[in-house]
């Protein structure tokens, strides 16, 4: 059985950011299969924890099942399935209207909610929710403003990415339909249930009974991955292989105690170039 790093040693819960740690695009990180087959051999729960609303979780687990990795629907804590599970606290078989993809709105229909068009009576509708929606018209927009506005629809928000990471580079992220329904009704979000919002991380602790000190989150995003760990407690490790890179990180490392990313919650607890470098060669 392979070992792990002294760092791990006592790692008892492994949260998994997907794009950028797992994979990049549509492949794989050389290794990660072998890397999260090891880890389970160990006897350490993994769990994978994506901002992206826009695939459900069966997507998810056929997709790393095309990676070689075996997993259950229930191993993965989407913005799209935490922001339905959350926001049926708030208010059950709700009408919802959705600027977003399939992932959110099959989320939100699993749990009894109904997802209605931009043809329906804005009257009606108890919430706007907003994620990732590449096919986002004016019409979306107006209708989401009229809810808001001339409705009494509440407005939430799946995460607030900047952007997406793809294969080619960068595309806009969900932040900028946020940002979109923010503007034209003067209101934000009244909440934004990915990371680095640190609730879907406490939800896994709850679900999955782990201890805060023996659970780590691999993440490749300071501002969301590492944010959401530090804020929820656990051990944050930085993994290079996605968006940030190693120069980004020595800025960080400057004044490590009183910059203002300490502060911020912004610095991880442990900095790898991939998930590979977990074991000891
Ligand atoms: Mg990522």
């Amino acid at each position: 059985m392979r070992k792990l790093i002294e760092q791990l040693k006592d790692i008892e819960l492994a949260i998994f950011d997907l794009d950028g740690v797992i994979y990049r695009g549509e492949k794989l990180i050389s290794g990660n299969d072998k890397v999260i087959t090891a880890l389970k051999e160990l006897g350490v729960k993994v769990v994978y924890n994506s901002n992206n609303s826009t695939v459900t979780r069966q997507m998810y687990v056929d997709r790393l099942k095309g990676f070689n990795i075996k997993s259950d629907i229930l191993d993965f804590y989407t913005s799209a399935s935490i922001t339905a599970s959350e926001i049926t606290k708030v208010k059950q078989n709700a009408k919802i209207f959705v600027i977003g993809e399939i992932g959110l709105k099959e989320e939100l229909k699993s749990c009894g909610h109904e997802v209605v068009n931009a043809e329906s009576n804005h009257k009606v509708v108890d919430f706007v929710i907003v994620g990732l929606d590449r096919e986002l018209t004016y019409v979306k927009l107006a209708f989401a403003q009229r809810c808001i506005l001339e409705g009494s629809a509440k407005f939430y928000a799946t995460n607030a990415d900047a952007t997406l990471p793809v294969a080619t580079g960068l595309l806009p992220g969900a932040g900028v339909m946020v940002n979109a329904v923010e503007t034209c009704t003067d209101q934000k979000p009244v909440k934004i249930f990915g990371k680095p919002n640190p609730e879907g991380i406490q939800s896994i602790l709850e679900n999955t009974n782990s201890n805060p000190s023996r659970s780590f989150i691999f993440g490749d995003r300071l501002n969301t991955d590492i944010l959401a760990g530090n804020r929820a407690g656990i051990n944050t490790v930085l993994v290079l292989t996605g968006v940030t890179k190693a120069s980004d990180v020595e800025k960080l490392w400057g004044d490590k105690d009183c910059s203002p990313e300490a502060e911020i919650g912004l610095i991880p607890n442990i900095v790898i170039n991939s998930l590979k470098e977990i074991f000891l060669p």
